[in-house]
This record gives structure tokens, C-alpha cells and sequence, in this order.
């Protein structure tokens, strides 16, 4: 069964060209609720903006399944007398990759265009032959002539700066963009909602389509909203790297490939019974699917479920990715798919209070 269509192809490039920095989510989260509320019985967004819908409420058996919907951004932290901007962090933003990006300064007055400047290659001589973009000394032209000339576009200390570019596709087979962390995870778990409308399906359960906020600084919505549902299982998708490409070490990141299917992480946080109810689910319907292993936690809004309330049964089911946290990430159509019907049929899998006790 093909999953993506044209409505849900719009969506996604929509959903993927909104602009949903870390504590700044809520442009992104409006497309997300607008096309899930189609498919929900109810919808909420709690105060930092954590978006979620409903299926079938009221049940006292809650399953959640979650992704995460802000994406790694910069905020201005020094603007000097000649009006060139410094930054630091949001999120883990690569410093190597700024420089020549376009950029968008967001301020109250809307989006101001401006770019990471860097010295010609011509004059990097002497010393200055291995100049390499740090933090420190990368920063961004507006095109202002000075401070004051900076401060008039709107462009204050605090302000969240973005990259300018858009999701497209490459070789028919893969898209490619900025954000695919983890605003891919947000697409499938939309879809997944789509299908258990669309095919009818009667949840023994009430189901929460949680798309958490501040993933990137520390799994904090996933925290909060963990807190707030008090889910009994809870099945989380990110996204994890795809180590084929040339500079990548597999032997020492995970031997995984971008259109092999979807990645099943071992690790402590995540329990193994509902692992084991993927997996099963997986192999009975015939959904590919590759293996990884995490010391201790997973890194991901797993951690923050399986170790909220009194622990909570989780699992990550990852989407192999290229090139992560660049304006290049790249991620297979294939995958997608097979990452939203491995979420759908282990959904149909889970009774009414199933038992994930280990003996
Ligand atoms: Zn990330």
C-alpha cells in the first residue's frame, strides 16, 4: 500500500518549509494541527507549545506516539559597531556548515534576510591558510552599515536566526532539506493518524499524535507533555544516521542504511517487550527494517517518556538520515512509509492494558 499522496505530499512540503526553531515551534505546529485535526476527536496544545490530537478519548489506557517539531536555529548574541552579527546556539547548529548560508533574521516586524559572510579564499594566506568557521568567529552581514543601522531592521540580541532553504527531492527517491530532523517524524505520526482514520480501525485505547516541542536542547517537551498525558506505552520516532556515505565511521556509528527500512534502537531506555511487539509486527508484515544499539539512554524524546511518571513502556523507531543537522539532510521515501506503517501496525498490535511486565 502506497502511504504518501498528493494531499500529504503538499502537506509535507508545507509543514517542512515552515520555520519552527526551538521555542519558536508554534508556525510549524499550526500546518501539523491543521492537517491533523482532520483526522482526530480532539486536539490540544499545551503553554510551550507542545501540539497533540486525540484519538478515541476518554479511555484510561493511553498509547502515545510522538516525534518532535522544532528544529536547531542560532540566536544573535552580539551585534558590534560596524553592524556584523555573532550568534550562538539554539539546538545543535554546525558552525563548520555557515558560512555562505543564507540566512533569515527573525524579528517581531517579520523574517530579515542576511548571510554568513567569510574571507575570500585569496586573502587566507600565512596563518590565516587553515582559517576554519568556530563559532566564534563565524558571523552574519544584513547588509547594515552599522550597529544603529542593524537595530533600525528589528535585529536585537535574542532574536532566532534560521537558514533560508526549502525541501525538494533528489532522484525521485529522496527528500532533501534542512529540519527533516524531526519534522519527518512529525509527517509520519500525521499519517499514521490518517490511516487509523481512513481504514476505520476501532482503538481499544485512546491514542495521543504528539508532536513535542525543545527536542534539540534536551527532550524537554516530551518531558512536559510526558508528565501531562501520563501515557501507559508510548512509541517515539526520530531520526538516526544514515553511516554509508564517504567520512562516516559504521563500525563505530551503527551500520545503517538510508532505504533499508526503519531503524529499531536497543538500549535500556527503551523496554524490550514492546520492542519485541514491533519487531513481530515487522517481521508479519513483511516491513524491513535494521537494528541499532545505545549505551545506557537513547538520546532521544524516548528517554524523556520511558523515564517520566513511575517509567513508562518505550520504544524508538528511527528514520535513517544523511547529512543530520545540515540544510542537506537527506532522508528515502521508502523509509518514510515504512516508518509510519511500522508505527500503524504495531498501534493495531496493542490491546486494552497489555501486559509488559517481564515475567
Ligand atoms: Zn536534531
Amino acid at each position: 500500500m502506497k502511504i504518501i499522496n498528493k494531499t500529504s505530499e503538499k502537506f509535507l512540503y508545507k509543514y517542512l518549509n515552515a520555520t519552527s526553531p526551538t521555542s519558536y515551534e508554534a508556525e510549524g505546529q499550526k500546518i501539523w494541527m491543521d492537517y491533523v485535526n482532520q483526522f482526530v476527536d480532539e486536539s490540544y496544545l499545551d503553554d510551550y507549545g507542545t501540539a497533540y490530537g486525540v484519538i478515541n478519548p476518554g479511555q484510561s489506557y493511553k498509547v502515545v506516539i510522538e516525534a518532535h517539531a522544532d528544529e536547531i536555529a542560532w540566536y544573535v548574541n552580539y551585534i558590534s559597531d560596524d553592524g556584523y552579527i555573532n550568534v550562538i546556539r539554539n539546538g545543535g547548529s554546525d558552525h563548520i556548515i555557515a558560512p555562505s548560508k543564507r540566512v533569515n533574521i527573525h524579528t517581531k516586524n517579520g523574517p530579515v534576510k542576511g548571510v554568513f559572510g567569510w574571507p575570500a579564499i585569496h586573502v587566507r594566506r600565512g596563518k590565516d591558510a587553515n582559517l576554519a568557521p568556530k563559532l566564534e568567529n563565524i558571523f552574519i552581514d544584513v547588509g547594515a552599515s552599522d550597529k544603529d543601522g542593524v537595530l533600525k531592521m528589528g535585529i536585537h540580541v535574542g532574536c532566532i536566526v534560521t537558514f533560508d532553504d526549502e525541501l525538494s527531492k533528489l532522484n525521485k527517491s529522496w527528500y532533501v532539506g534542512k529540519a527533516l530532523d524531526n519534522k519527518m517524524g512529525g509527517f509520519c505520526i500525521a499519517e499514521v493518524a490518517r490511516l487509523v482514520k481512513k481504514m476505520k480501525k476501532k482503538l481499544p485505547y485512546s491514542l495521543y499524535i504528539v508532536n513535542a516541542v525543545q527536542e534539540e536542547i534536551g527532550l524537554r517537551g516530551a518531558e512536559m507533555i510526558a508528565h501531562r498525558i501520563k501515557p501507559d506505552v508510548a512509541i517515539v520516532t526520530d531520526v538516526t544516521h544514515d553511516t554509508t556515505a564517504p567520512l562516516y565511521k559504521a563500525k563505530e556509528q551503527g551500520d545503517l542504511k538510508g532505504g533499508d527500512g526503519p531503524v529499531l534502537t536497543y538500549s535500556p531506555a527503551v523496554h524490550n517487550k514492546l520492542l519485541n511487539l514491533i519487531i513481530d509486527t515487522a517481521t508479519k508484515k513483511k516491513i524491513p527494517f535494521q537494528r541499532s544499539a545505545s549505551s545506557r539512554s537513547t538520546g532521544t524524546d524516548t528517554d524523556a517518556f520511558a523515564y517520566s511518571n513511575q517509567g513508562v513502556p518505550s520504544a524508538l523507531i528511527s528514520l535513517p538520515l544523511k547529512y543530520m543537522h545540515t540544510t542537506v539532510e537527506m532522508a528515502h521515501h521508502d523509509d518514510i512509509e515504512n516508518v509510519t506503517r511500522l508505527i500503524y501496525e504495531s498501534l493495531l498490535n496493542i490491546k486494552k492494558n497489555h501486559n509488559f511486565k517481564y515475567f
